[in-house]
């Protein structure tokens, strides 16, 4: 059911606005000066603020100012409450952000025509909001995994790079490989491929902290960004998943499956490492290392050189 916060002096006008709109189903808050009417609608978020010009105090022009200027109540919809009809007075509430004005004496039909219409914009608003939410989360993820995809995880790494970099913190990042791959999407089918790399994709999920992120950069390459990492950290993390992916058995279809994975890990502070490409060709380049050295192992940038 949608609130109403009501802010008039006259507590005549709001018990005739409050049992009208009761009437209709809508759940009504009273505040009889701008002061309260300010910290009521704070602390309630009211889906809509009918709210008097003409009040000893602070006024409805200045109320409305200050719920525009406030980003807790910046977006609640204001209808002015206006015994004067000089258009001035509309164009001036209009002005300073309220949605509409109703003349008073109102009359009972278009208080609520009136209301009903503002509360259906921000149901509409609000509905389309949550539409964008979801399709911004749709626009970061992959399809199958429903892991954080490659653009994504560059947008992500640019800002913890920069962010590690400004506060000296350890920040690690690992790219994860399945060893042959291919001739395991040849023996046993692309679809079957397909569901290691959802259980792959849920497994580094689960075994990483939530602070960090897990994105899946391409066909069956994942990686992770470990933030407050050193390399030993990162190291023991990468050992750990590449041990548990070797033991564990893949139950498809009632059929048993087992994958081993390469890993590359790189982490900075480094001298050669000053920025996220840097850093992603690093990992990248010890992946490299793990696959020429014989899969199903870690190795770690430049160590040793
Ligand atoms: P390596 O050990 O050197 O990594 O060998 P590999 O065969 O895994 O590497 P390669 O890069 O030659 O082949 C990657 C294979 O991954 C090719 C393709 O069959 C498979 N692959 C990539 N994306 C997908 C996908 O979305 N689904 C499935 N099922 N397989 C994929
Ligand atoms: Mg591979
Ligand atoms: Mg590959």
């Amino acid at each position: 059911m949608a609130k109403i916060l009501i802010i008039d002096d006259s507590k005549l006008i709001a018990e005739f606005g409050k049992s009208i709109l009761t009437g209709k189903g809508f759940e009504i808050s009273y505040a009889p000066d701008g002061l309260i009417g300010l910290k009521k609608a704070k602390a309630e978020k009211p889906d809509l603020i009918l709210l008097d010009i003409v009040m000893p105090g602070l006024d409805g022009y200045k109320v409305c100012e200050k719920l525009k200027a406030d980003p807790d109540t910046k977006n609640l919809p204001v209808i002015m409450l206006t015994s004067k009809g000089e258009p001035a007075d509309k164009i001036k509430g209009l002005g300073l952000g309220a949605v509409d004005y109703i003349t008073k004496p109102f009359d009972a039909g278009e208080l609520i025509a009136r209301v009903t219409t503002q509360i259906r914009i921000k149901e509409l608003y609000e509905a389309l909001q949550e539409k964008n939410r979801q399709l911004q989360e749709m626009a970061n993820k992959d399809g199958l995994t429903n892991l954080y995809n490659h653009r994504f995880f560059h947008e992500h790494l640019a800002k913890d790079v920069q962010r590690a970099q400004r506060y000296f913190e350890p920040l690690s990042c690992i790219f994860i490989d399945i060893d042959h791959f291919k001739h395991f999407n040849d023996t046993y089918g692309h679809q079957t491929g397909d569901q290691i790399l959802k259980t792959l994709g849920a497994l580094l999920l689960d075994s990483i902290r939530a602070s960090d992120l897990a994105a899946r950069y391409g066909g069956e390459e994942f990686a992770v960004i470990l933030h407050y990492a050193d390399l030993e950290t990162a190291r023991a993390v990468a050992e750990r998943l590449r041990k548990m992916v070797a033991s564990r058995t893949f139950r498809i279809d009632e059929k048993e499956f087992h994958i081993t994975i390469s890993i590359g890990v790189a982490t900075i502070p480094h001298p050669k490492i000053t920025n996220p490409q840097d850093l992603v060709d690093a990992a990248d380049q010890a992946l490299y290392n793990a696959k020429k050295n014989g899969r199903n192992r870690v190795e770690v940038f430049n160590e040793g050189t």
